[in-house]
């Protein structure tokens, strides 16, 4: 059994959607990136990449490659998810906390497990999504970025991946 750690931050600026695990949050302020900014999907994936010792988000979806420009970071998450398949690893669970001040998350929870579930085949026993405020402090107390961790636990596929 291996685990792996994700973090990842965007910057809440105007004239952006608020989207975290496909899911768009009604927000004046949206996440700043390449992609859809979905801090929650990329803290995600970097998880789930890091576990099976497979690199990171970078590597497999550069953000100076024109084609993850606006890129739904489901599909990303959902490509990670075949590839584990391919090199051999399950999927046991995923924890991840968001780090936001507002807006508050706790209503979407439900949908956003709801998603990161189908995307990646799990049940929704198999994710945890939790929301923390930064209680006032530094910028992510100040609103100015939404931060988020992760941390995933994979299991090799019997007979297929001999590395661990
Ligand atoms: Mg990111």
């Amino acid at each position: 059994m291996t685990v792996g750690i994700g973090y990842d931050l965007h910057r809440l600026v105007p004239d952006r959607r608020l989207v975290l695990a496909g899911v768009q949050i009604p927000y004046p302020l949206g996440l700043l990136g390449h992609s859809d900014a979905d801090v929650l999907t990329h803290a995600i994936i970097d998880a789930l990449l890091g576990a099976a010792t497979l690199g990171d988000i970078g590597q497999h979806f550069p953000d100076s490659d024109p084609q993850f420009s606006g890129a739904d970071s489901l599909v990303l998450l959902g490509a990670v998810g075949q590839l584990l398949g391919a090199t051999g690893w399950q999927v046991i669970n995923i924890d991840a906390t968001v780090i936001m001040e507002r807006p508050k998350l706790a209503p979407h929870l439900p949908s956003v497990r709801q998603r990161l579930a189908e995307v990646l085949g799990l049940q929704l026993t198999q994710i945890s999504v939790k929301a923390k405020t930064n209680e006032g402090m530094g910028y992510l107390g100040a609103g100015e970025a939404v931060a988020a961790l992760a941390v995933a636990q994979l299991v090799p596929t019997a007979g297929v991946n001999c590395g661990v």
